[in-house]
C-alpha cells in the first residue's frame, strides 16, 4: 500500500520520544536522570485541580463550543489586557488542545502551497514539521551562540521572497532561552509591515524570564503589528499543565481566528471541557504558585550554567528565559567515549544515556548537531546528580 508522501516526510517529535523513554526507564526501575522533558516537574497547583473536580461535579463534561468556552476566552482576554497591554474581543481568541494545536491551526489557516515561513535555527523541533504538514516551506535562518542565537533584520532581508507568508518568533526561546529586546521586536514588526507578512509569535514561555529582561509581545508594538500578529500561548509551562492540553491564540485579524476555529471544529472539536474550566481558575486565581516556580527555575538555571561552565570541553551561555540550557559539545565531536565515536549530538546523547543514564535532547532535533539541550524543569537534586554524571562521562571521553 502506498502511504502519504507528505506524512512520510514528517519526522517524529524527538523531545516527546525522549520524555516518554525516560518515563518508561523509570517505570522499569532504572535510575535515569531526565534532562529531556520540556515540562515542569511541579504538579499542577491545587486551586486548579480543585476547579477541575468542581467542573466534573457540576456536569461540565460535555462538548463545548469548538473554539472554547466563553469564560476561558474572557479570562484569556483579561490576561492579555493585564500582562501584555493588548485588547482582544472574544471573537479574536481561540482555545485549542495546547499551543501545539494553535500553531497547527494557524498554519492551516494562512498557508497555501509554496508559501514560506521564516524561522531561526536552532528551532523548536515541531516548527518545520508543522509548516510542512500544512503544505508550507520552512525557511531557516542560522543563528549563532555569539549573537545570543538571535536573527537580525539583515538576516531577514537575505531570506525574504515574494513567497514569504510569515515570520515565526519564539521569545523566550526553546531551545536557546534567548529573549528578544523591545528594540529588536520593533524592528521585526517594521520588517513584517514593509513586506506585508504575518507574524506568528509563540509566547508560551513569557512568564519564565529570570534577569532584567521584560517580555514584550510583538502584537503590542503598534496597531499594524496587532493586526498582522497571531499570538500563541498556553497553560502548559506557566501553570505546570502539560498533560491538560490547553493552549490559546489571539489575533487582531478576526478572519484568521475564524478560519482556525473552522479547522478545529472538523479536527478535534473543543479542547477537554474540564481542563478548560480548570484553566479559567489558573488564569483568574491566585498566582503565587507561578512566582514560586519561577524562583525555583532561576536557582536551577544558575546552578546548571555554573556547573556546565566549570567542566572542561563543554560550555554554555546563560539563557535569559524558558527552562533550557544549550550545552556546546563541539570540542567533543570526533572523540571517543568507551570506544564509540561521537560524530554528532545524537551519538553523544545515546552514549550518555547508555553509559551513565542521563537523558538530554540532541541538538540535531533543533537543527544543530554541536549542542545538546538540557531542561532544568527538574529538581535541584536531579540537576546536581545528573550534572555529576555528565561530568564523569565527559572525563572518560578521549
Ligand atoms: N511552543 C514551544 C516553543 C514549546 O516549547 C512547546 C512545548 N510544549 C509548545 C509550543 C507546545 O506546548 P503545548 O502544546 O503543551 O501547549
Ligand atoms: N515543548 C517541550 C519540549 O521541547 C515538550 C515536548 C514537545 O511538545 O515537543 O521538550
Amino acid at each position: 500500500m502506498i502511504l502519504s508522501n507528505k506524512a512520510k516526510n514528517i519526522s517524529p517529535s524527538l523531545t516527546l520520544a525522549i520524555t516518554a523513554k525516560v518515563k518508561e526507564m523509570k517505570k522499569n526501575g532504572i535510575d535515569v536522570i531526565g534532562f529531556g522533558a520540556g515540562e515542569p516537574d511541579f504538579n499542577t497547583p491545587e486551586n486548579i485541580q480543585i476547579a477541575a473536580k468542581e467542573a466534573m461535579e457540576n456536569g461540565f463534561t460535555k462538548y463545548t463550543a469548538a473554539s472554547g468556552i466563553i469564560e476561558l476566552k474572557r479570562a484569556v482576554a483579561n490576561k492579555f489586557r493585564n500582562d501584555n497591554n493588548l485588547t482582544y474581543d472574544v471573537s479574536q481568541i481561540i482555545i485549542s488542545n495546547g499551543a501545539k494545536q494553535c500553531l497547527h491551526d494557524v498554519f492551516q489557516a494562512i498557508l497555501n502551497p509554496k508559501d514560506e515561513v521564516i524561522m531561526a535555527r536552532p528551532y523548536w523541533v515541531t516548527y518545520p514539521e508543522l509548516v510542512k504538514i500544512c503544505d508550507g516551506t520552512p525557511v531557516i535562518i542560522n543563528t549563532d551562540e555569539k549573537n545570543s542565537f538571535k536573527f537580525t533584520i539583515e538576516d531577514l532581508n537575505k531570506v525574504v521572497t515574494s513567497n514569504t507568508k510569515a515570520i515565526l518568533l519564539n521569545s523566550p526561546n526553546n531551545p536557546t532561552g534567548t529573549v528578544y529586546s523591545k528594540e529588536e521586536i520593533k524592528n521585526i514588526a517594521e520588517f513584517a509591515k514593509e513586506h506585508d507578512i504575518f507574524i506568528i509569535s509563540d509566547e508560551i514561555y513569557e512568564k519564565l524570564i529570570y534577569g532584567d529582561f521584560k517580555h514584550i509581545s510583538i502584537a503590542s508594538i503598534s496597531e499594524d503589528a496587532f493586526n498582522r500578529t497571531i499570538v500563541i500561548n498556553g497553560m502548559s509551562k506557566t501553570y505546570a499543565m502539560t498533560g491538560w492540553r490547553v493552549g490559546y491564540a489571539a489575533s487582531g485579524n478576526t478572519e484568521v481566528i475564524k478560519l482556525m476555529s473552522n479547522i478545529q471544529g472538523h479536527t478535534t472539536a473543543n479542547p477537554n471541557s474540564i481542563a478548560q474550566y480548570a484553566s479559567v481558575e489558573a488564569l483568574n486565581g491566585d498566582q503565587s504558585s507561578v512566582e514560586f516556580m519561577i524562583s525555583q527555575f532561576k536557582d536551577r538555571r544558575n546552578y546548571m550554567v555554573d556547573k556546565i561552565n566549570s567542566i572542561d570541553s563543554v560550555s554554555c551561555t546563560k539563557p535569559e528565559g524558558a527552562f533550557y540550557v544549550m550545552m556546546n559539545i563541539s570540542k567533543l565531536i570526533g572523540k571517543k567515549a568507551n570506544g564509540h565515536t561521537i560524530n554528532n549530538s545524537i551519538d553523544f546523547s545515546q552514549i550518555l544515556l547508555d553509559e551513565d543514564k542521563v537523558a538530554v535532547v540532541p541538538g540535531d532535533a533543533f537543527g544543530v548537531s554541536q549542542y545538546v539541550r538540557l531542561s532544568y524543569a527538574t529538581s535541584m537534586e536531579n540537576i546536581k546528580t545528573g550534572l555529576e554524571r555528565i561530568h564523569s562521562f565527559i572525563n572518560k571521553i578521549n
